[in-house]
């Protein structure tokens, strides 16, 4: 026998021992503590272990290798800048195969990152290399119970699947109270959670949640995550449990902004209330030319902390590729009546956009709705992507033509870089606010809006790639000055993952989570994600490690 034939039959050797040794175990109180030193983790044999009889996975969970079938739908990834990569992946067919998954995991020391619909992008999460990708992203399911008036999902659920059911059985998401506190049962609201703000139906419902959930209905809804009840959850320690403020209260806070660093969500339930005015709204897009943008932009600052509870906008800088030109584009939602938007809506008629389409629409058709389909194109997945973001309180007309000045020189110099967009969320936050800053773990309620500078650019352009990197960087020191903030902020599920741990999940908020992770994640097995929790506050930033 060769000695890579000998090496080879040892290891496999190895596998089957170890491998009767844990499944003999398995339970589950106790795991054999084989010797781990012996396996050399950097080029673990997923094929060898994962396809193992021992395991015995359920009969509908599938296991896919790099060229076998399934493998890239697996995986697949929005954004393909600085992603994570995968030795396999693993789709599970049952609670207790997840549970398995985190135990050898565990037991073994191979990297897992949890899929919920691949819609992640920070680049912290280029730290997971070569791992095992934990597949939820077939896990459709969605019962809305008419009596407790709430919605269960499965984490493979994505924002625009949970539109229609939930229209058609006549419900929406919303937190009660806040709409009783800020009297606003007289508006058309109508659409179940902010959710789909960003304009886009392909993230996971679950994967929204955990980093808070903000959009459009922050004003009269709250965070999607103030409209959640329980979630079920598979912990590190490989226990199902039920987390909700009654059941681990302390969990509940935690996983409410900074869920991604405590478990495997395997489905949330979120409360839902009847329908109001059959679901209808007020809907308006506006292009505007270069030359109105100034004027634009201040309609905006005039509203500033005036802004109604019931109004969100959006503003779209971006290049126009019929008329070669830089545009504004303004999307707006009004949740009341028709003619109140209208009014509401009178000064930006009054500037003279290049192009205006208003209508009424029933809230599941919003994503079809903006922007003529913008929908579809921003959820377009496998894309060189890389975005800044900042949290905003503040509409600053100055600060944002500063913004849309730099992507005119971008665009201008750098042709490839035409798909890209500066987007300010113009968000107001009455509801958020109604919810106490110590309720959940989620820091930034006072946050009105935020900041995205979108980059896009072709495979290989790395000319583009380069100037993105720098512009992204330049627009985010330069609107932090009239962000209303004196440093970075930024929510987890927004964050590039270059900003640091106070800029994401705040400072008040960090030795509370930081406890909790040592308490719920202490061997750190949910080591991955949009910006993982540490073990030790303070501590060293993920950037210096
Ligand atoms: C086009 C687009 C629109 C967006 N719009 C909004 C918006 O309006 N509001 C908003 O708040 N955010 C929005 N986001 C950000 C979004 O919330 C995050 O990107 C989120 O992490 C995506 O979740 P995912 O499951 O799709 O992605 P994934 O990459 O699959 O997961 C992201 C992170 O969440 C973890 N995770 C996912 N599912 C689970 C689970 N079941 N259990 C435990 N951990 C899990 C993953 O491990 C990973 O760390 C948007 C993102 C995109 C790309």
């Amino acid at each position: 026998m060769g000695f890579m034939a000998w090496i080879s039959s040892f290891i496999s050797s190895q596998w089957n021992r170890l491998l009767l040794l844990s499944s003999a175990a398995f339970g589950d109180t106790a795991f054999w503590a084989y010797p781990q030193s012996t396996i050399d983790h950097s080029h673990f044999n997923f094929k060898e272990f994962l396809t193992h009889p021992a395991h015995l996975w359920s009969v509908n969970t599938t296991i896919s290798f790099p060229g076998s079938p399934g493998f890239d739908d697996a995986t697949a990834r929005w954004t393909i800048f600085s992603p994570p990569t995968y030795n396999a992946a693993i789709r599970p067919g049952s609670e207790a195969d997840i549970a398995r998954v985190i135990k050898l995991a565990s037991l073994y020391k191979f990297p897992f990152l949890t899929r919920g619909a691949g819609h992640g992008y920070s680049i912290a999460l280029s730290d997971f290399q070569n791992g095992l990708a934990l597949d939820l992203s077939q896990w459709k399911s969605l019962e809305i119970d008419q009596t407790a008036e709430t919605v269960t999902i499965g984490p493979g659920v994505t924002i625009s699947e949970v539109f229609d059911p939930l229209y058609e059985a006549g419900f929406q998401i919303r937190k009660s109270n806040v709409h009783e506190t800020l009297k606003l049962n007289d508006l058309a609201d109508n659409s179940w959670c902010s959710t789909e703000s960003g304009t886009c139906g392909c993230p996971s419902l679950v994967g929204v949640t955990l980093g808070g959930g903000a959009g459009r209905y922050q004003g009269i809804h709250g965070l999607v995550i103030d409209a959640l009840v329980s979630v079920r959850m598979v912990t590190a320690a490989g226990d199902l449990i039920e987390v909700s403020k009654e059941s681990y209260p302390d969990l509940f806070w935690a996983i409410r902004g900074a869920g991604a660093n405590f478990g495997v969500i395997t489905s949330a339930t979120y409360k839902v209330n009847r329908l109001v005015n059959q679901g209808n709204f007020l809907h308006a897009d506006f292009y505007f030319s270069a030359e109105k943008s100034y004027d634009y932009f201040k309609i905006i600052e005039k509203l500033n902390y005036k802004f109604p509870a019931n109004i969100a906008t959006i503003v779209l800088i971006n290049y126009n590729a019929s008329t070669k030109s830089i545009q504004v584009g303004g999307n707006w939602v009004y949740f009341g009546p028709e003619k109140e938007g209208m009014k509401a809506l009178q000064p930006v008629f009054d500037l003279g956009p290049i192009s205006s389409v208003v209508s009424v629409v029933p809230y599941k058709k919003l994503l079809a709705t903006t922007g003529g389909g913008y929908d579809t194109l921003v959820c377009q997945g496998h894309t060189n992507r890389d975005l800044y973001s900042l949290n905003q309180k503040t509409y600053s007309a100055s600060g944002w033509q500063k913004g849309f000045d730099k992507m005119a020189k971008f665009f201008e110099e750098y042709p490839g870089g035409r798909n890209s967009a500066l987007v300010f969320e113009v968000f107001p936050n009455q509801a958020t606010l109604a919810v106490a800053s110590d309720e959940t773990a989620y820091p930034w309620r006072e946050a009105r809006g935020y900041i995205i500078g979108h980059f896009i650019w072709a495979d290989g352009d790395t000319a583009t790639a380069t100037a993105s990197n720098k512009v992204g960087l330049e627009l985010r020191d330069e609107l932090l000055l009239t962000s209303g903030y004196n440093e970075v902020s930024v929510f987890v599920n927004y964050a590039r993952g270059d900003e640091g741990l106070e800029s994401i999940y705040g400072r008040d908020k960090l030795p509370r989570l930081v406890e909790l992770k040592k308490t719920w994640d202490p061997n750190n097995i949910f080591a991955y994600n949009n910006y993982p929790l540490p073990l030790e506050y303070p501590s060293k930033q993920r950037d210096e490690l």
